[in-house]
């Protein structure tokens, strides 16, 4: 999955695939026009998760469990039209060959091109396997997360072990004041 948080210069998300980097540099001389279709390009090979908001899924995902779909058809292909209940109805328009072509007749949809939460309800919906394989996924980060967590106390546990007595006493004075500090921050 990429970084939610792309560069506004150049429109490229820091974990898109080397290729499309590499692209990019040799391209870049060429000005704003390849800089804009590799933008647009990039965007049209991410998935609609990658496209919305960690907010947008999960509150997609909950509309998807609570059944908050009314109906959907076909539209085309990978296209599809739904009505979906949340605070009112709305009418959406999925696109999942192209997440950003996508509308809802939302408040927070309308007109902006980004992928909201019925959207994303609607396409666990249509692709429940697409849910089961997100909350995978969601397990396996946790579990790298805990590992990297448990790797990084395992480091520092070290790095203390190595100093001497007076140093601790120092670092651990300067550990005290900054806490003391951060404290007076609240009050
Ligand atoms: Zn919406």
């Amino acid at each position: 999955m990429f970084s939610k948080l792309n560069d506004p210069e150049t429109g490229l998300y820091p974990d898109a695939p080397i290729s499309v980097y590499k692209l990019f540099l040799v391209e870049q001389a060429n000005g704003w026009i390849i800089q804009n279709a590799i933008r647009v390009k990039t965007e049209d090979t991410m998935g609609l998760i990658e496209v919305a908001s960690g907010e947008s899924v999960w509150r997609g995902m909950d509309y998807y469990k609570e059944q908050k779909v009314l109906r959907w058809e076909p539209a085309g292909y990978e296209q599809f039209d739904g009505t979906v209940q949340g605070e009112s109805i709305y009418q959406v328009h999925l696109d999942i060959a192209h997440p950003r072509r996508s509308t809802c007749s939302c408040p927070f949809a309308k007109g902006r091109r980004v992928v909201c939460k019925h959207m994303i309800a609607l396409y666990f919906t249509i692709r429940p396997q697409a849910a089961s394989d997100f909350l995978k996924q969601v397990d396996e980060w946790e579990k790298e997360e805990e590992k990297a967590r448990k790797a990084h106390i395992e480091e520092l546990r070290q790095y203390v072990k190595r100093m001497s007595k007076s140093e601790l006493q120092e670092k651990y004075l300067d550990a005290l004041l900054e806490l003391e500090e951060r404290r007076n921050q609240y009050w």
